[in-house]
């Protein structure tokens, strides 16, 4: 991969850090999600078996199995943000094993763990909002959500067809990763080394998502009824995890830094470029906060990616504080309408042909 570099790192970082570390220490609590996430996650883990359960196994009346399926979709998301984000960032737990296990929770719910923490971790975290690097804006040319990447007519209409699109990104990720597996290529990127034991976990719990989620339902009910459910329940988790990643990043006054004339870097360092490229929403509501497992506080993820979401309470106004001290712009949108707007905004804006657009997208905030 050619990737881009960054300048140095000046004392707004290590500022931030140290008065991060004070604070955790001061308050007693450890960067990791201790007992807090691990009670979080028998939740949503306990919420998936139980609304599984009762939607393959119980006979209950049809809005109950309606009810069963939209809580099956909703621990899905909650997992992915509360248990598998954590994990994979190895914030879950101070012990490697734990977090090792618990990022498996992702190849529960019809993922690959293995391709999430190379696209997200490495492409998405370290090259946020940077074309070709950042995978989170690759779609394949269905969405234009990047300045730079090439303008096509359907893009005219992306404000309109982009929601509905973000629907299907879990079943993109169900079938796109088996060639993005073993094609070795994840987009324009070589995927990660293949070991045998990577791939014999990879099919394993591939095969397990197919028993659960076909196999056994087919036994027991009629077929279409299965595959209506099972779409029904991925249309609801792929558009709120989409949602969720667009709104702190692809959103009206956020920056989408070039690489200087010529070269392989970026002016600013990585911690001034994940303040430019990432904004927060609804930071002040505890429902989302909890919800998007901290995602809504985006900007402290990015600059604290060890830290468990569980723990932002105590971290962000510090980042928040620090930035300012420091004359940096902490963008935040106040509720998740706002964020909403701001995006479709935004969306529209990089929808209309580059030459009529120059006014509106611009390259800094
Ligand atoms: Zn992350």
């Amino acid at each position: 991969m050619d990737r881009i570099h960054f300048a140095r790192e000046g004392a707004f970082y290590a500022t931030l850090r140290k008065r991060v570390d004070a604070a955790l220490a001061e308050a007693g609590t450890p960067k990791d999600g201790a007992a807090r996430i691990a009670l979080k996650s028998l939740f949503c883990l306990g919420l998936l078996a139980a609304s599984y359960v009762t939607l393959v196994f119980v006979a209950v009346p049809v809005w109950a199995k309606l009810l069963s399926a939209f809580l099956v979709a909703q621990s899905i998301v909650l997992i992915g943000f509360c248990v598998m984000h954590d994990a994979g960032h190895g914030a879950f737990s101070k012990h490697r094993w734990v977090n090792k296990l618990m990022v498996h929770s992702l190849d529960l719910i019809g993922g690959s763990q293995a391709l999430w923490k190379y696209k997200h971790n490495i492409l998405h975290h370290t090259f946020t909002n940077l074309e070709e690097l950042d995978d989170d804006l690759d779609t394949n040319g269905l969405l234009r959500l990047h300045p730079e990447q090439e303008w096509k007519p359907h893009h005219r209409f992306q404000v309109l067809y982009a929601l509905p699109a973000y629907s299907l990104i879990t079943i993109h990720w169900i079938i796109s990763d088996f060639p993005e597996f073993f094609g070795g290529k994840i987009g324009r990127h070589d995927a990660p080394a293949r070991t045998p034991l990577a791939t014999a976990v990879f099919l394993g719990f591939k095969a397990l998502y197919v028993v659960l989620a076909f196999v056994i339902p087919f036994a027991l009910h009629t077929w279409w009824h299965v595959l209506a459910v099972w779409v029904g329940i991925q249309l609801i988790a792929g558009f709120t995890f989409s949602l969720v990643f667009q709104l702190a990043h692809v959103v009206e006054g956020v920056d989408f830094p070039s690489p200087l004339e010529g070269e392989r870097r970026v002016e600013e360092s990585w911690a001034v470029h994940q303040l430019a490229t990432t904004v927060d929403f609804a930071p002040r509501n505890p429902l989302v906060s909890w919800y998007t497992g901290g995602l809504n506080h985006q900007v402290t993820h990015h600059l604290f990616t060890k830290v468990s979401h569980v723990r932002y309470g105590v971290v962000q106004p510090i980042v928040e504080e620090t930035a300012r001290e420091f004359g940096l712009t902490y963008k935040k949108h106040p509720s998740v309408m706002a964020a909403v707007g701001a995006h479709l905004r935004m969306i529209a804006a990089l929808g209309r042909k580059p030459a009529e657009a120059r006014t509106t997208v611009t390259a800094t905030a």
